[in-house]
């Protein structure tokens, strides 16, 4: 049975975690979204796609991303230096944005940059770029469009959103083995991600949507949003703001037509008759993958929901 994810960051990388305990890691592809990526002193970082590799390898920070126990002698150094720096990145989490660098520069793509430092990680998952071309989100606030970065670490995703924009979508092409992934997968699930952020960039390149759309795999979506609240981040805000209802099911709501599947926590249960009246199946659980053992217990369910 191959199993495809669509991934944005932390949520996502609980959930292929637990994904890997429970099924052989080689039947599980992530497509992963770039919107975050940055460019730090001249480096390529991938934050939700470390944050997957990271989780997958058990390394994860406290926090959900960068090295668990990193230093920041780097960081230290710049600062000392009278650089005003904003991002922060550990020493170790360092190596890899040097690794994938070095790899881009010598004329590698992104995917196989990605594939290297997955390998380097001892993964057996196989972790794709949903795209190997520039494809960055841009939102859209009153103080002006922001690089994503710009509003969510700098700006702490404390500025009202209006929108979003995906400058880079009309010629990002899918990366090799993205489509078919969706495609041709028994099980497809759209990871507990931001929808906006996460999983909203994937579905810009061109001929992802459709993919999903004509997959033959079944599809699931395992809701983000908890009790009217994102389980953390600015979901929750964006919801509110673009005018959705915060909820499991307005979550339902933009996944309608992409999904066979909803699954809602089990706080969320009185939805299940309305999630229903979009036509789609639902299934309510405790969907908090808190710990090894909740990071299981929701795949487990996944799964089980699927077939
Ligand atoms: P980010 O880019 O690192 O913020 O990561 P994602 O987009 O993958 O994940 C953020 C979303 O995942 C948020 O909306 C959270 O509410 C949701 N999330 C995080 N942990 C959990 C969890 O344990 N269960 C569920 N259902 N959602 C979660």
């Amino acid at each position: 049975m191959n199993i495809t994810v669509l991934a944005g960051g932390i949520g996502a990388a609980r959930f292929l975690a637990g994904l890997a305990s429970v099924v052989p890691s080689e039947s599980i592809t992530a497509v992963c979204n770039v919107g975050d990526d940055l460019t730090w002193h001249g480096l390529h970082v991938s934050p939700d796609i470390d944050s997957v590799i990271y989780t997958l390898a058990g390394l994860e920070g406290e926090h959900g991303w960068g090295v668990r126990g990193d230093t920041t002698a780097t960081l230290d150094g710049l600062r000392a230096l009278g650089i005003d720096e904003w991002f922060g990145i550990g020493d170790r989490d360092l190596a890899t944005h040097l690794l994938r660098t070095d790899r881009l520069r010598a004329g590698a793509t992104l995917s196989e940059a990605t594939a290297a430092v997955a390998t380097a990680r001892g993964l057996r998952v196989r972790v794709l770029p949903v795209t190997d071309d520039p494809h960055p989100t841009v939102v859209r606030t009153a103080e002006g469009d922001l690089a994503f970065q710009e509003y969510f670490v700098h700006r702490r995703a404390a500025v009202p959103v209006q929108g979003f924009v995906f400058p880079g979508a009309t010629a990002a092409r899918p990366a090799p083995g993205v489509v078919e992934a969706i495609r041709d997968a028994d099980v497809l699930v759209i990871a507990p991600s931001n929808p906006f952020v996460s999983i909203g960039p994937l579905l810009e390149v061109a001929g992802v949507r459709d993919a999903l759309v004509a997959s033959r795999a079944r599809r699931l979506a395992v809701s983000p949003i908890i009790g009217g609240a994102a389980v953390k981040g600015p979901a929750a805000e964006m919801m509110q703001a673009l005018g959705h209802e915060v909820s499991a099911l307005g979550v339902a709501r933009l996944y309608t037509g992409l999904i066979d599947t909803f699954i809602l926590d089990t706080v969320d249960a009185a939805l299940l008759p309305d999630v229903r009246a979009l036509g789609l199946e639902a299934v309510a659980f405790d969907t908090m993958m808190t710990g090894d053992e909740g990071r299981a217990r929701v795949a487990r369910a996944v799964i089980a929901a699927a077939s």
